[in-house]
């Protein structure tokens, strides 16, 4: 056995770039200071990655929140519930009205877990192009063994530490009242609403907004939600060396001959493929994603880290430790929470992550503004709307009309997806990326619209193989009459 010493985070160079950029922040209430953490981790010499444990993390931030004060009374005009990118976006906006805001959270100074990755324009358009870890100026696709394309579109990892700074700083400013808590129960009257919490505290409000996240239970569906999954597990890994250009992330790797030895991994993988994301950071430091972009039911998370492994093998990846992993699950498409109701979702509990991709965090941060808005105009100082005209109009806030019908084009797509094998799928992402630029980045930051998005269709089948065409004339009748079907529904 060989032994290796796990590479404490906080020393770690990628860690170390974000903490002199916690120094950067202008805000003196603004201190990060990341838990030491030293571990040992003995993995067989000839093993591979999934030997390897990341260590124990217990990050929190330290930040001069504002705290509730019980002495004081425990009436807002609006809770949110949860503290992730889509609570704390939306408090600080809403807050920014000069409405009462409380957030509440278990957590609301935990770094979040999840690594987020988006096109860098998207956060440009919205001013965070400075939260940003890396990033890369272009990013590759692997159709196969011999076809690549290189998409010019910079790409970049979010530094989450930094994106939630900003975001908390915003709360602060805004007068944002923060609850350390998990919500158990939420109740609702005709213009008034309440939450329990798992401390016995009780807190009324004019609107609770649920924010908690894919899990929610605060949000009601009227019809069986038929989710496709994302499913990936991820390692920022230190590395002896790995075959990527540092000037451009791995979008998709498609490739599949990692398998050739592995008759019954490479059979699942034919059927329902995986890829690999890649963010390279310097030629021994990398983040390495296996990705099922989409299957009914999930695969198995013991499958997908098995293909890894193999990938890794083939690439000559050998890992020498784990700086951290993540476990990510996503439900994609289904339906929408039944609109209007008392509770008013944002972020993954509101149905808006992109039901082809898994993107949602650039979407939810633009969309929190909207949402804010219209709160505003029912709660803010000049104008008392509240009640059932108060959910519909912040529901349709989110969900006007266009929106739900591009989303049925989105599920269109998702479905369409779930249909497709290893060939059907690399035939495809090879005719979506030679497709005009405006359509294919149009399509993965959800900002067509529905005469664009037929525009797409008929470009995609005019760059399609033959086969390609085959597979969405055979494969496609099912799932186009039922998005026809609800795009009638959803326009009468
Ligand atoms: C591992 C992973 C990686 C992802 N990567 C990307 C990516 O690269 N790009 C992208 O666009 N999207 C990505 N997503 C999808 C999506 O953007 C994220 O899930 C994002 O974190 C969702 O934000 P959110 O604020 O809605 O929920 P969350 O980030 O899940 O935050 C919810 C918050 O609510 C709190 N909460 C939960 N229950 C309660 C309760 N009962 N009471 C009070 N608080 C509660 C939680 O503690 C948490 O703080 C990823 C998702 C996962 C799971």
């Amino acid at each position: 056995m060989e032994t290796l010493k796990f590479i404490r985070p906080s020393s770690h160079p990628l860690l170390a770039l974000h903490q002199s950029n916690y120094k950067a922040l202008k805000s003196p209430s603004l201190k990060y200071k990341p838990k030491k953490v030293t571990h040992t981790v003995q993995c067989s010499k000839y093993g591979n990655f999934l030997d390897l444990k990341p260590g124990k993390r217990h990050e929190s931030m330290e930040f001069d929140l504002s705290w509730y004060d019980p002495s004081k009374r425990s009436r807002f005009d609006v809770i949110v519930i949860g503290a992730g990118p889509a609570g704390l976006r939306l408090a600080e906006r809403v807050a920014g009205y000069g409405i009462q805001v409380c957030c509440v959270d278990p957590s609301p100074l935990c770094v979040w877990p999840n690594n987020y990755g988006v096109w860098v324009d998207e956060f440009e358009a919205m001013g965070f192009q400075d939260c940003f870890d890396k990033t890369w100026p272009m990013s590759s696709v692997y159709i196969n063994e011999e076809k690549s394309k290189v998409l010019n579109r910079p790409y970049g990892r979010v530094n989450r530490e930094k994106l939630k700074m900003r975001l908390l700083g915003g709360c602060v400013s805004n007068g944002v009242v923060f609850h350390k808590a998990k919500v158990w129960k939420v109740d609702h009257q005709e213009f008034e609403s309440s939450i329990l919490c798992d401390d016995g505290k009780e807190f009324k409000a004019s609107l609770i907004v649920d924010a908690s996240g894919f899990a929610s239970t605060f949000v009601d569906y009227d019809k069986p939600r038929n989710h496709g999954y994302q499913l990936a597990h991820g390692i920022l890994a230190e590395v002896e060396s790995h075959p990527f250009e540092l000037d451009r992330m791995v979008l998709m790797d498609w490739r599949d001959s990692h398998l050739g030895n592995e008759p019954a991994l490479r059979f699942a993988n034919a059927k329902s493929p995986t890829f690999l994301y890649a963010m390279p950071f310097d030629s021994n430091l990398i983040f390495l994603e296996e990705t099922s972009l989409v299957s009914r039911p999930a695969l198995s998370y013991k499958e997908v880290k098995l293909r890894m492994a193999a990938r890794l093998r083939h690439l000559g990846i050998r890992v020498k430790s784990i700086i951290e992993d993540e476990k990510c699950l996503i439900p994609m498409g289904g339906p929408l929470p039944r609109t209007p109701q008392d509770v008013v979702a944002i972020g993954g509990s509101s149905g808006i992550v992109h039901p082809s991709t898994g993107y949602m965090v650039a979407r939810t941060l633009a969309l929190a503004p909207v949402l804010a808005d219209a709160i505003a105009e029912c709660l803010g100082s000049t104008r008392m709307i509240r009640g059932s005209s108060l959910y519909h109009r912040v529901w349709n806030g989110l969900w006007p009309i266009e929106s739900k019908c591009t989303r049925e084009f989105y599920s269109f797509g998702m479905e369409t997806l779930l249909k497709l094998d290893l060939h059907g799928t690399r035939n495809f992402f090879d005719a979506f990326f030679d497709l005009d630029p405006h359509y294919w980045q149009g399509f993965l930051s959800s900002r067509l619209s529905l005469k664009e998005l037929a525009m797409l269709s008929l470009s995609l089948f005019g760059h399609a193989s033959n086969s390609s065409k085959m597979d969405i004339v055979t494969k496609c009748p099912a799932p186009l009459v039922k998005m026809l079907g609800n795009l009638a529904v959803e326009t009468i």
